[in-house]
């Protein structure tokens, strides 16, 4: 036997095995998601003739498309292959089009489906529709879609009893750290983690029960607004951030990673690409300089919470720049930006070690009431590359800014060239 007749290794089916075995499918959900993702590469390929021109055949396919798509296993890991080849959006859009001309209305999977599509559109009142017009189906996707509405909106009860009834498990180790980067992905175990502590450590309520509630509307408090406060705007900062990475998952997940290989590019520093994966800054450079938090806003504007609107305007317009550390303890950095001279005052989200004073730093401070947040981190800069990184920073231009940064890592030393980490844990006791 030589080394030619070896068996041949098929790329595509070893991937899709290896999805099949993420999502735990038998053997009839491998088959109707090999034939489900298949036929939508190909139809996005060859378009209409991809199924064939015998009549009884196509109906016989776009049936079982039907049918594989309410299975909310297959439908939601079909979602993650499409994604993953790209074809989310507008090149599945004919494919799903052709299911929809076949296939009756009130199909859980196939409104999933179309209400993601939609979703990607930033058409989010079509999407949530497609989504509240098969929320009795009990389909799992379905659910969990509802559920991350229900996040954004800042209503952690409502999103946990969506991902119970999805029988997502919602019992989270508060005592362990997330870290959305690093943590399991899919099947809203990541949205559970998202809202745990929050859905775990109630608002104080705002009145007595038979109170007139302090919202104005004449009721009494516990026929209006008991049960349903907002945590403080200053524990949601963080999870408006979470939301923001969430959307970008959604709908560019990929973006972070095209960030990485822009700052890795010209550099032969093989921990790099490591490290940076691992790090904030490239996600932090997706949201602000990729536009996401924009498109994250017109997006959610009618779901979030009035404030974290404000807040989401109050990021985009934050800029990324160059600052001096003027203190620096556990509790907090005193930074000065070094040409505006205005001081900024970081909580929350400081480098476990404390900086020396008068170290040069580049991030993007983001404004919560009167301090600061820094969930994208710092790099360290030295005098003579403020000018050249200010005006990076100045265009807000991706990749001007990423090929900017990764100048850094050839000036610094790489154990200090993260000089912090984001901290999504830092809900505390005074709400
Ligand atoms: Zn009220």
């Amino acid at each position: 036997m030589t080394d030619d007749a070896a068996p041949e290794i098929d790329i595509e089916s070893e991937a899709t095995e290896r999805l099949a075995l993420r999502f735990g499918f038998d053997d009839d959900q491998t088959q109707l998601f090999m034939l489900l993702t298949g036929a939508a590469s190909l139809f996005a390929e060859d378009g209409d003739p991809a199924l064939g021109d015998d009549d009884a055949e196509r109906t016989e396919a776009l049936t079982l498309f039907t049918q594989a798509l309410n299975d909310p296993t297959i439908a939601l890991a079909a979602w993650d292959a499409w994604a993953e080849e790209g074809l989310t959006g507008d090149k599945l859009q004919p494919f799903v089009d052709e299911i929809a001309s076949h296939t009756d209305d009130d199909q859980p999977g196939l409104s999933w489906l179309l209400s993601r599509q939609a979703a990607l559109r930033l058409d989010s009142d079509e999407s949530a529709q497609l989504l509240e017009s098969v929320r009795d189906s009990g389909h799992a996707a379905v659910l969990i879609d509802l559920a991350a509405l229900q996040a954004d909106g800042s209503n952690p009860i409502e999103t946990r009893d969506l991902l119970q009834a999805a029988g997502v498990n919602t019992e989270i180790d508060l005592d362990a750290a997330y870290d959305p980067i690093t943590s399991e992905q899919g099947l809203g175990t990541e949205l559970a983690e998202e809202i745990a502590p929050f859905a775990a450590l109630r608002p104080k309520p705002l009145a007595g029960r038979n109170d007139t509630c302090p919202c104005g509307s004449g009721k009494k408090y516990k026929h209006c607004h008991l049960g349903k406060e907002l945590h403080s705007l200053n524990d949601r900062a963080a999870w408006l951030y979470l939301k923001m990475m969430r959307f970008m998952q959604l709908t560019n997940p990929f973006l972070p990673d095209a960030v990485v290989a822009e700052m890795t590019s010209s550099l032969e520093t093989p921990d790099l690409a490591e490290m940076l994966e691992s790090s904030y800054i490239p996600t932090d450079i997706a949201l602000h300089e990729g536009d996401v938090a924009s498109r994250f806003l017109m997006a959610k504007s009618a779901l979030l919470p009035a404030d974290e609107v404000e807040l989401t305007e109050r990021w985009i317009a934050a800029p990324r720049s160059v600052f001096r550390v003027k203190k620096s303890t556990h509790a907090e950095l005193d930074l000065v930006e070094v040409r505006s001279r205005d001081r900024v005052t970081i909580v929350g989200t400081v480098p476990e070690q404390p900086l020396e004073v008068g170290t040069l730093i580049c991030g993007r401070p983001l404004p919560v009431g009167q301090t600061h947040r820094s969930y994208g981190g710092f790099l360290p800069v030295d005098e003579t590359m403020i000018d050249g990184v200010l005006e990076a920073c100045a265009s807000r231009n991706l990749a001007t800014v990423a090929i900017s940064l990764s100048q850094i890592f050839d000036a610094a030393e790489m154990a200090d060239a993260l000089v912090a980490e984001a901290g999504f844990d830092q809900l505390d006791d005074e709400s």
